[in-house]
């Protein structure tokens, strides 16, 4: 039953309701390690076509199958949620600016290398992903303004022609080294 409420039935990717936990979570556990942490906002181009074209349930079809590309190209304890219809966050542990720009480009390529049934000739499909990672502090908020950040930079991949990855540095707290440590250990009396 707990799964049940985790996962989108038609993926198997977390759902949108798993995702505000975990990445609060993950975020707050990468302020306490000092670790920086990776985050994609990755959505199908021109899905809506699939399903004029091919009908909806291939455009069912194709979203399990990006769903299970990504999934594949992930480490284990990456996270991979619906986010929306066509649209799927990847919330990477453990990674700079350049591994998730490294990483999101290898789930680019890997999707425009699917093929499915079309009428006649195999389809595939083009993926635009939105970037960015960040030295968390633990501010709660901070969750919010890093999927706003993703969004944007998403926004601007449509808008430079799809089919690209581009990158968006979070407003909040910029790829800088903090200058306090994590904590402070008091001393033992
Ligand atoms: P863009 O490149 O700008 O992202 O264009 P788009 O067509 O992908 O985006 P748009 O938001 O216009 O359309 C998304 C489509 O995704 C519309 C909706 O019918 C379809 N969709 C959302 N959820 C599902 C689903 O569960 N199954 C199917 N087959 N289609 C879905
Ligand atoms: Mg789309
Ligand atoms: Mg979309």
């Amino acid at each position: 039953l707990f799964e049940l409420t985790i996962h989108d039935p038609l993926t198997h990717a977390y759902n949108r309701r798993y995702l505000n936990a975990h990445l609060r979570s993950e975020l707050a556990f990468a302020a306490r390690q000092g670790q920086s942490i990776g985050l994609l906002l990755v959505d199908i181009d021109h899905f809506k076509r699939v399903n004029d074209s091919y009908g909806h349930r291939m455009g069912d079809v194709v979203l399990q199958l990006v769903a299970a590309t990504i999934q594949r190209t992930l480490r284990p304890y990456d996270a991979l949620c619906r986010y929306g219809g066509e649209e799927f966050v990847v919330v990477a542990r453990h990674s700079s600016l350049r591994n998730a720009q490294i990483l999101a480009e290898r789930i680019r390529n890997n999707i425009e290398n699917i093929r499915f049934d079309g009428p006649g000739t195999p389809a595939s499909v083009t993926v635009s992903v939105g970037v960015t990672a960040v030295r968390p502090d633990g501010d709660p908020i901070e969750a919010e303004a890093l999927l706003q950040t993703i969004d944007e930079a998403l926004y601007a991949a449509k808008n430079a022609g799809r089919n690209r990855v581009h990158i968006g540095q979070p407003k909040t707290h910029p790829q800088t080294q903090r200058t306090q440590p994590p904590h402070t250990i008091p001393p033992i009396p």
